[in-house]
């Protein structure tokens, strides 16, 4: 069933609409639910309530009408059957390893993942059993060889966190399903304004709502998004029990984000390639990535595959780290801060922060060098932060010799 045709409609229809119920109050805005717990008639429908004989809340690490309001929402505007918060990005990733893992699978994850997620795949799961091979997002043969008979699950994230290599997401799902795998991608970057990885043939959908969803730097949390067996069943299962879910309020902030999350999609769209493109004629910039800018590797792909080239963009200078620092250190508007995905426009030196905790090795095989900045472009006016940067580049060249 085409979007046009359901009675939930149109995406930005869907953005406002989807998951609300109102109370008898008739709020027009949907309801803050902030309560722990609630409460039965008598101890009958507590029991038939504990039993699973009647549906209703019980406790918020279950279920929470603010939060399923989120879920819902988000479940349709990526075109999934259902979807579970959490608390963060992180624990949306982890729920979804502990909950369609067993000890003995093994996972292959590209190389250029968010770097705590390659510390979550490559040092903590080892220790319960779940053994992970790491291979560049773009190297399909590379994919092909990693998958071996113990193989669950291939989990990726495109475009890439920092450089924005983007991976072919329909290549990969058959890919994963030849082979009787899971495909999991992260769709932080792009968010289901900019690509809908299921329609692609993802079997689930990641996310950290800390970045776009909530696109104003406010609440951290966190979804899966996919099949009612896989999510509704085994990773709400998982959560319920252990515990990482996302609080009401959280939920209650992000579903206002989603209300103008194509909004600002386009909007961060539009002021990152002004910039990506005055990035390219500065004559201390050494290299800029934009999946927007026609000379980037994957631009054919980017352009199929979503409706929009995001807000990062990664560029070097030449000098390495102290170039780098003093650029940064040089800037006055922008914010130096590691969260992206905010209205304020974000810079982070990523080999020191973001991924600072890789080992060097992982970090050059990902690509990430000591020259290189990431920028999260926001919604201030472009030429502003144009501005700031060309300060910060000519200023940042003069102390720490660029
Ligand atoms: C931030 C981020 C995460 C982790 O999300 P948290 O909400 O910080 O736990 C995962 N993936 C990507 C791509 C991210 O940018």
């Amino acid at each position: 069933m085409s979007q046009q045709d359901d009675p939930l409609g149109g995406f930005d229809t869907r953005a406002v609409r989807a998951g609300q119920h109102r109370t008898n109050e008739q709020e027009q805005s949907e309801a803050l639910f902030l309560s722990s717990s609630f409460t039965f008639r008598n101890a009958a429908e507590a029991a038939a309530r504990f039993s699973g004989e009647e549906d209703g809340n019980i406790y918020s690490r279950f279920t929470n009408p603010t939060v399923r309001t989120f879920e819902e929402r988000l479940a349709a505007l990526e075109g999934g059957a259902t979807c579970v918060a959490t608390a963060s990005g992180m624990s949306a990733i982890l729920a979804t390893c502990m909950s369609l893992l067993r000890s003995g699978d093994h996972v292959v994850c590209a190389r250029q993942v968010f770097g705590t997620t390659v510390s979550l795949f490559g040092k903590i799961l080892p220790r319960f059993g779940v053994q992970s091979s790491f291979v560049s997002l773009t190297d399909y043969e590379g994919w092909q060889q990693a998958i071996t008979p113990r193989t669950r699950m291939l989990f990726l994230e495109t475009p890439s966190n920092p450089l924005t290599d983007v991976a072919d997401i329909r290549y990969l799902a058959d890919l994963a399903h030849a082979r009787d795998c899971l495909l999991v991608v992260d769709n932080c970057f792009c968010t289901p304004a900019l690509q809908r990885p299921l329609a692609l043939g993802a079997d689930l959908v990641i996310h950290s709502a800390t970045k776009y969803l909530d696109g104003q730097g406010r609440c951290v949390g966190g979804a899966v998004v996919g099949p009612q067996d896989l999510v509704g069943e085994e990773v709400f299962g998982f959560l319920r029990t252990a515990g990482p879910t996302m609080s009401a309020f959280n939920a209650w902030v992000f579903i206002k984000g989603l209300e103008t999350l194509r909004l600002r999609m386009r909007a961060h769209c539009e002021n990152a390639m002004e910039v990506a493109l005055w990035l390219s004629e500065q004559p201390r910039v050494t290299r800029v990535h934009y999946p927007g800018l026609p000379d980037h590797p994957h631009h054919a792909l980017a352009r199929r595959q979503q409706d929009g080239y995001g807000g990062i963009v990664s560029f070097e200078v030449a000098g390495g780290r102290e170039a780098a620092w003093g650029v940064i250190d040089a800037t006055s508007l922008v914010s130096i801060t590691a969260n992206l995905g905010d209205a304020k426009t974000t810079i982070t030196h990523p080999a020191t922060t973001t991924h600072g905790r890789i080992t060097e090795e992982e970090r050059a095989r990902a690509g990430v060098g000591e020259g290189l900045i990431r920028l999260s472009v926001g919604l201030e006016d472009p030429v502003d932060i144009q501005r700031d940067l060309a300060r910060a580049l000519a200023e940042g060249a003069n102390h720490r010799g660029v």
